[in-house]
């Protein structure tokens, strides 16, 4: 990796995919629900990040398109195929997690929900990725550390998805999920 730029196909294919187990996981209840979670101002921080905006950009995709009122969201969903700001896959309310099976699988969810953010965890400084505002900070971003992340949650995500179509975790498996830390404020 030598350029920021290099790690949006990458993301890219990491977020589609944790977006396809999301949708497998919770979309069934999360369609049927009325007191839906999606915020304009949390749309709208995908305008305000430059790195967000890249992605926006990859898919062919502006702040035009984002409306007003309801922001990415249309009636089948959120319309970014990817790009969105991390927090939208780390929500789960009561309703989702009372749905899993047992607490394994409550900690594979949230883990999943989490893997995005760990991503540009601490990008620059503090900052995570999706919050440098400025362009030209992205470059400041170390490549390296941002690609180990990216493996790390690459790896879980693996794990993850076995997970769910084995219900069994191993003490590596475990191991490799202890990588990404869990916000306790979600
Ligand atoms: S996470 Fe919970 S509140 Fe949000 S859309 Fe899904 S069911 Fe509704
Ligand atoms: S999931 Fe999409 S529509 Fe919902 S808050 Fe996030 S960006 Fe907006």
């Amino acid at each position: 990796m030598t350029s920021i730029d290099d790690i949006l196909k990458p993301y890219a294919e990491l977020e589609t995919s944790v977006r396809r187990l999301t949708i497998l996981l919770f979309s069934e209840i999360c369609g049927m629900c009325t007191a839906c979670c999606c915020r304009a101002d949390i749309c709208e921080e995908v305008t305000q990040s430059p790195f967000l905006s890249k992605l926006l950009d990859r898919q062919g995709m502006s702040a035009n398109d984002m409306d007003d009122r309801y922001g990415w969201l249309d009636l089948s969903g959120c319309s970014l195929e990817y790009g969105r700001p991390p927090i939208c896959f780390a929500y789960y309310c009561d309703q989702l997690l009372a749905r899993l099976p047992d607490d394994e699988a409550r900690l594979s969810a949230r883990i999943l929900g989490q893997l995005m953010s760990h991503v540009g965890k601490d990008a620059l400084g503090e900052w995570h990725l999706t919050e440098i505002m400025n362009p030209a900070d992205l470059e400041k971003v170390s490549l390296k550390a941002l690609s180990q992340r990216l493996e790390e949650a690459q790896a879980a995500f693996e794990v993850i998805e076995g997970h769910i179509e084995s219900g069994r975790l191993s003490a590596s498996d475990r191991e490799t999920l202890s990588a990404i830390e869990l916000s306790d404020d979600l």
